[in-house]
């Protein structure tokens, strides 16, 4: 059924409000790899020159994992390691953008749409900010999403912990995701 029927359907029995929070919803997700000599860096399906990556069963897209794990878990569903396990041979050095396609596909089938992603990505070198309105777009490509409704952030760990040491990438991606059909 489609939204529109049920949102009129809501403001004749006058429970608006209620309605519309219960259409959407927030999902959190983050993901950290190891960096690795020679290993590609992979951000947001964009490969980043560097000499050094993230060591990971699939390409290690820190980014499109967080990205992914947040859908799901707006939708309550699970996480990427239980969809795409890493002990699956289908998954080696796997282009993260096929996992984030599943994940857009899943939403479709239940019904819900990203409204807005924001990202951060932590990370000591190389510099990101000449990459990230590409990173963007290639999300936005992939989601379906206006570039408009993606965040991308960088920043460094100071040269401390593991990040600032240069022995990690994380990222910690928000999304906000709204209902769009309903069974
Ligand atoms: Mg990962």
């Amino acid at each position: 059924m489609a939204i529109g029927a049920l949102f009129d359907g809501s403001l004749r029995c006058g429970f608006t409000p209620l309605f519309f929070f219960m259409m959407i919803r927030i999902g959190i997700g983050t993901d950290l790899h190891r960096m690795t000599e020679g290993r590609p860096l992979v951000l947001g399906g964009i490969q980043i020159p560097y000499h050094a990556g993230p060591l990971g069963h699939s390409d290690g897209d820190v980014l499109i994992h967080a990205l992914c794990d947040a859908l799901l878990g707006a939708m309550a569903l699970q996480d990427i390691g239980y969809h795409f396990p890493d002990t699956d041979p289908a998954y080696r050095n796997a282009d993260s953008r096929l996992l984030l396609q599943e994940v857009m596909g899943m939403m479709h089938e239940k019904g819900w749409q990203p409204v807005n992603v924001d990202a951060t990505v932590h990370l000591e070198r190389p510099k990101l900010r000449p990459f990230i309105d590409e990173i963007r777009t290639s999300l936005a490509s992939v989601t379906g999403m206006a570039v408009d409704e993606i965040s991308v952030k960088a920043k460094t760990g100071e040269q401390t912990g593991p990040v600032g040491e240069g022995a990690a990438i994380e990222a910690v991606v928000v999304c906000l995701i709204q209902r769009v059909s309903v069974d």
